[in-house]
């Protein structure tokens, strides 16, 4: 039997964390999840909270915290627009403050310690798809620079602490993920769209629907997170984990309207500030060092999101608490 290791998710409430832990506790792992639910809710873990190997601790990453763990999955952050635009200096405090209390702890217990980086490390691209390489175009003034520019600094701290202390550490930069579990109002397109469609209101586009992104099911991003944990010490990263599947938003708008058999109508409204034009990973790193590519087609991902949106009661979701 593998080894068994106490490990830490801050964020672990969240809809990559609550799948995360899920699968620790399967492994047979001892986890802690941390988190201060301002985008999550407990019903995300109740399945697990009576778990032996598992315990849920209500505690902001801003504050110190002092645990004794193996590993540590540092995924706490709001992640979608609307959430992270919420309150943007709680956002970049979240990314550089609780780097630094995680990092600390790597460093106290010799803990291994991965952060959850994302695609919006590169801004709005000008190269395509986007190599681990390439250094980003982000404005630093605009409304998505509290997540861009935490997540940008977050990984500066990761690499410093590493270099510095010789924390062992991993960075992987998450692209657009779905699947169950997202919060049915954070805003991000895919929930939006499912749940617009299911509810009979109109699907929003915003601007005429050419931008592109490149969505990854949960659980090929789940298994790229665990096999980064687990790969060569020698490879820290960063590595993009994604699916290399370009669609434009217009492209998912008639998807989820074919699939869900909905007759509503899509609508366009205005294009957010920074929006980026275009992403795709390019994941010849992940591929080359993890031997790690995704398995989930769109279409397959989305019916599993769309049957999972069937089955919830959207009364028991609230938009994020004020937390200021
Ligand atoms: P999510 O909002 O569902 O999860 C984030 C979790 O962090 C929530 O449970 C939230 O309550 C918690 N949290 C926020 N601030 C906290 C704080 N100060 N202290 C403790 N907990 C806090 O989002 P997600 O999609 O599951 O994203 C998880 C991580 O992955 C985030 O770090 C996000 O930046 C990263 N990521 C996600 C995507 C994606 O497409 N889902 C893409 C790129 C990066
Ligand atoms: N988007 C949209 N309608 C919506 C929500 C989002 O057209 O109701 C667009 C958004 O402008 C962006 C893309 O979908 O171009 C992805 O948005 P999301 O918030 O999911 O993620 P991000 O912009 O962070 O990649």
């Amino acid at each position: 039997m593998a080894e068994i290791k106490r490990v830490l998710v801050t964020g672990g409430a969240g809809f990559l964390g609550s799948h995360l832990c899920e699968r620790l506790v399967s492994d047979g792992h001892d986890v802690i999840c941390l988190d201060n639910f301002f985008t999550s809710q407990k019903t995300n873990l109740s399945h697990l909270l009576g778990k032996p190997n598992f315990e849920l601790i209500r505690h902001d990453v801003i504050c110190p915290i002092h645990l004794e763990v193996d590993e540590i999955y540092n995924l706490a952050c709001p992640a979608a627009p609307g959430h992270y635009q919420f309150n943007p200096i709680k956002t970049i405090k979240t990314s550089v403050v609780g780097s630094i209390n995680m990092l600390g702890m790597a460093k106290r217990c010799g803990a291994k310690i991965l952060q959850a980086s994302t695609s919006e490390i590169y801004g709005n691209p000008e190269v395509h798809p986007q190599p681990e390489s390439y250094h980003g175009n982000v404005n630093t003034l605009g409304p998505r620079a509290c997540y861009d520019e935490g997540k940008r600094a977050a990984e500066t701290l990761f690499m410093d602490y590493h270099r510095m202390n010789k924390v062992n550490i991993r960075i992987v930069r998450i692209f657009n993920t779905y699947g169950p579990r997202m919060h049915p109002y954070d805003g991000r397109v895919v929930s939006n769209f499912i749940r617009q469609a299911l509810t009979g209101q109109d699907i929003t586009i915003f601007g005429d629907g050419s931008q592109t992104r490149s969505f990854c099911y949960r659980d090929d991003l789940i298994e790229g997170m665990i096999a980064m944990m687990n790969g060569p010490d020698d490879f820290v990263g960063p590595v993009n984990i994604g699916n290399p599947g370009e669609f434009t938003i217009r492209e998912l708008a008639e998807l989820v309207i074919e699939m869900t058999g909905s007759n509503v109508k899509l609508i366009e409204q205005p294009l957010p500030a920074d929006d980026p034009t275009r992403r795709r990973p390019d994941i010849t790193l992940a591929k080359q060092k993890l031997g790690w590519q995704p398995k989930v087609t769109l279409r397959d991902g989305l019916k599993a999101t769309i049957d999972w949106f069937r089955s919830i009661d959207l009364s028991h979701y609230r938009p994020p608490t004020p937390n200021f």
